[in-house]
């Protein structure tokens, strides 16, 4: 116990110092500071421009706008029909913020808040949230006409890598163990599994890195923005934006503006399989990635928007699933209340030391 208590005891020590710097730094949102860096090379300069019209709503004329709302015109949320875009927040584009909004859980405003600026300028999937999908009752979506894999029982989808679209900012080894584990995580859930194979040509799934346009009419746009973007079942095309700091590991990569493959990874094979985009935060589903975030474990909305789909694994139990997802909310909590009653701590100590 006292070992425990002087090695806190340092640490509050170390917190007393480190007080005055940390309040200057939390001015804005995590979020935000990370995309709107003055630094011109790490981020996508079209989307940061986005950050101005924080607080427009119904009736602000801010110009530029009309780029927003081709923003929300590619990701589904305002109707092809519409002939050109003015700079006027009008109520079709309030219904639109409202749509966004709604779809990405957020609190719906229909106004530009800061949350919703934040998500806005957050690299994410290139494609669209299929806000007129077919299904509207769950979290989870799935693409027009809910196509999938339709292949005879036991089910295996071989992949490829291309052999002339890979980065090399990564080996190709490790490349090969993130999709592995990626594969592996949809494998354990339903009925499919996934096999390597060198045969590009003949592969199901098609994996490759590209730049800018590379033919598919969705071109990519450099780094941050969108991330990757894959193809519904059963076309299997998987590209990943090749101008991204791609990273296996934080601990080696210290760029502001790297992002994690594994979590990429996982999400674009939920859209080969044939999901949409979830509205649930923390499904892996969910359009955004933040840079130097790691989320690759399925959560429920995932595995019951996948199994409605292919069916369960016989080995699989949402049960299990259950518990791993409360022992993580358990843990996230008690670090919460750890840290919070740390700094409160920490805070009456500080008032102590002046008295004394
Ligand atoms: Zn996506
Ligand atoms: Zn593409």
């Amino acid at each position: 116990m006292f070992p425990f208590f002087s090695y806190n005891f340092n640490f509050l020590f170390m917190v007393l110092l480190l007080w005055r710097p940390c309040f200057s730094a939390r001015i804005v949102p995590e979020s935000v500071t990370v995309i709107t860096t003055s630094d011109s090379e790490t981020h996508n300069a079209t989307w940061h421009d986005f950050s101005k019209f924080l607080h427009a709503e119904r009736g602000s004329h801010v110009s530029g706008m009309s780029e927003l709302k081709k923003y929300f015109h590619r990701f589904g949320y305002l109707s092809d029909t519409t002939p050109n875009f003015t700079d006027t927040f009008d109520s079709k584009f309030e219904h639109a913020v409202r749509l966004y909004q709604k779809r990405l859980g957020l609190p719906v405003t229909g106004k530009l808040d800061s949350d919703t600026i934040s998500l806005i300028v957050a690299p994410r999937c290139g494609l669209g949230d299929g806000v007129h999908g077919i299904h509207a009752t769950r979290h989870f979506a799935y693409f027009d006409g809910k196509p999938r894999w339709m292949r005879s029982s036991p089910m295996t989808l071989t992949y490829a890598f291309s052999p002339y679209n890979m980065i090399e900012r990564l080996s190709v080894a490790e490349i090969r163990t993130v999709f592995e584990r990626a594969f592996a995580r949809w494998a354990s859930v339903i009925p499919v599994s996934f096999q390597e194979t060198e045969e590009y040509d003949k592969a199901d799934i098609k994996i490759g890195f590209y730049l800018g346009d590379h033919g598919d009419g969705e071109p990519f746009d450099g780094v941050l923005g969108v991330l990757a973007h894959a193809f519904s079942p059963q076309n299997g095309r998987f590209h990943l934006d090749a101008a991204e700091t791609w990273t296996v590991d934080f601990d080696r990569e210290e760029s502001r503006v790297a992002v994690d493959l594994e979590s990429v990874a996982t999400h674009e094979i939920g859209h080969v399989l044939g999901l949409g985009h979830s509205s649930v935060k923390e499904a892996v589903m969910y359009p955004s990635l933040s840079p130097r975030k790691k989320k690759v474990d399925l959560k429920i909305d995932d595995v019951e928007g996948v199994q409605a789909l292919y069916g369960s694994n016989p080995n699989f139990t949402l049960s299990s699933l259950l518990q791993y997802e409360n022992a993580s909310n358990f843990a996230i909590g008690f670090n919460t209340r750890f840290s919070i009653w740390t700094l409160f701590i920490a805070f009456a100590l500080f008032i102590l030391f002046l008295r004394v």
